[in-house]
C-alpha cells in the first residue's frame, strides 16, 4: 500500500508490472479491479487510504475465490493442462455483456493486444 501510494502509473499497469508485484497477469487485473471498484487508468498516488486497502483486499478475496474454482475445475474435468479456465471471470473479455453486479455493459478496450475489461458504472474514473 506505501508502494503504491507513490506510483504515478495508471493502476492496471502497476497490477500487472511483474516488479512492482509478482504473479498477477492481465485477466486477473481486470478483476481484481472491478472487485475493489477502480477504474483501471486510476493512477495508483490518486488512490485514497480506503481505495488501497479496497485494492489490496480484492486482491486476496479475488485469488481465494478463483483458486477454489479452478481446484474445483480440476477435480470434475478433464483438465487441459495448456487451457486456462475462465469461464467464472466477471469482466474479463466480457465486452458488451452486463455487469454481474450492476447490470451495466462491461466495456473494454485493447492495448498492445491486452483487453482491459471494466464497468463504468462499478468503476468510475472521476471521483
Ligand atoms: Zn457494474
Amino acid at each position: 500500500m506505501r508502494r503504491l501510494a507513490s506510483h504515478r502509473g495508471q493502476i492496471k499497469n502497476t497490477l500487472t508490472n511483474q516488479r512492482f508485484i509478482a504473479g498477477i497477469g492481465n485477466a486477473y487485473a481486470n478483476e481484481v479491479l472491478w472487485e475493489a471498484r477502480l477504474h483501471p487508468h486510476r493512477r495508483g498516488s490518486t488512490l485514497s487510504e480506503v481505495e488501497r486497502r479496497a485494492l489490496y483486499r480484492s486482491m486476496r478475496s479475488t485469488f481465494e475465490w478463483a483458486i477454489q474454482i479452478l481446484r474445483e475445475e480440476v477435480r470434475e474435468r478433464l483438465y487441459q493442462r495448456n487451457e486456462e479456465w475462465r469461464a467464472h471471470l466477471r469482466v474479463h473479455r466480457r465486452t458488451g455483456e452486463p455487469c454481474p453486479r450492476c447490470g451495466e455493459t462491461v466495456r473494454g478496450q485493447t492495448s498492445g493486444g491486452r483487453e482491459t475489461n471494466y464497468c463504468l458504472r462499478c468503476q468510475p474514473l472521476a471521483l
